[in-house]
């Protein structure tokens, strides 16, 4: 029997993990493997982190500050498996964890799965998936297929902003289709997509369709305010629209709200299962920051070792 089991690989599930683990309670990581995109979270996707602290002269790049991370971890005897769970059964005594290649035991559960990326589930979404259409500019943009050719972005937010701006290194030129008149992502990187001679922003648009029959060869969008339908050519789709929170294997077991982020007591990470502990992207959908994904894993870490002090479980 363990006692506590992480779920989830991001900066709060390793921060949960090196806490635990230097309280002596020798956590069990389930990093995920294909479920929640890829092992490490989001942060394995964004190019240039500068906005967690204490990496000045142009910050850390996301997979590196996350091998950091888990490096860490194992270092005070986190261990690690990078398998997806396939499910969890809640009733007592112990939380039982179904994981591809691991069934396990634990007194304590941390849930850090944190979110993924949305898709639109345009017609030939499902035919062109992965042969130009993806929902990763930073994982798939540089491969040689997008180099020099014309990219279309989807979304107004931050990601959209830094993926789009991301691509013009490799990109003929980017378009970055947004359905409203103004930008939602912050004024900063509004100011890099203005600056920027590659970045061309196609204001009140929707994605109607992908084209193509084995590749993507365009983008059929729509003019919301005009209705008006156009075509623009280009070699990959990319989706920039924001995420939805990782929390179908709990098949509904804890309390979340209308948009399936986990329930936790105010200010605290404890779920609506006594014993089972929630932190980072998975509850949050205000900041969704490295850095307070980062905190809320410190956070979940002390509040299981304190339950488990109080129910005599050394
Ligand atoms: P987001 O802020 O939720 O933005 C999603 C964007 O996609 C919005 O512009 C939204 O349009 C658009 N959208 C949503 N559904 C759509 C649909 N079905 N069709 C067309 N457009 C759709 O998500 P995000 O950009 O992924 O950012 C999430 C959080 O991470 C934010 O707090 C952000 O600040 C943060 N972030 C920070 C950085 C950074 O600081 N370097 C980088 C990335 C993300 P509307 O605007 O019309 O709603």
């Amino acid at each position: 029997m363990e006692k506590v089991i992480i779920i989830g690989s991001g900066p709060a599930g390793f921060t949960a993990a090196l806490y635990a683990a230097r309280a002596g309670l020798a956590p069990v990581v389930f990093e995920g493997f294909m479920s929640g995109g890829m092992p490490g979270g989001q942060l394995m996707t964004t190019t240039e982190v500068e906005n967690f602290p204490g990496f000045p002269g142009g910050g850390i790049s996301g997979p590196d500050l996350m091998a950091k991370f888990r490096a860490q971890a194992q270092e005070f005897g986190a261990t690690c498996h990078q398998e997806d769970v396939d499910s969890v059964d809640f009733s007592p005594p112990a939380f039982k964890v179904k994981a591809d290649s691991h069934e396990l035991e634990a007194h304590v559960l941390i849930v850090a799965t944190g979110a993924t990326a949305r898709r639109m589930h345009v017609p030939s979404e499902e035919k062109l998936w992965s042969r130009g259409m993806s929902a990763c500019a930073v994982c798939d943009g540089a491969l040689p297929v997008f180099r020099d050719q014309p990219l279309v972005v989807i979304g107004g937010g931050d990601s959209a902003v830094e993926e789009s701006t991301f691509l013009t290194k490799f990109a003929s030129k980017v378009y970055l289709v947004h359905r409203r008149d103004e930008l939602r992502a912050s004024k900063i990187m509004q100011q890099r997509a203005q600056e920027n001679s590659k970045l061309e922003i196609v204001w009140n648009s929707v994605l109607v369709d992908a084209e193509g029959d084995s590749m993507v060869s365009g983008a059929t969008i729509r003019n919301v305010v005009t209705d008006e339908i156009s075509s623009i050519a280009c070699a990959g789709i990319f989706y920039a629209i924001g995420h939805d929170p990782n929390t179908g294997f709990l098949d509904g077991a804890l309390a979340t709200d209308e948009q399936g982020y986990i329930v936790v007591k105010p200010g605290r990470t404890h779920t609506s299962v006594d014993g089972v502990f929630a932190c980072g992207d998975v509850v949050d959908k205000l900041y969704r920051q490295a850095i307070t994904a980062a905190g809320t894993g410190c956070a979940a870490a002390l509040d299981a070792e304190r339950w488990l002090t109080e129910k005599g479980i050394e």
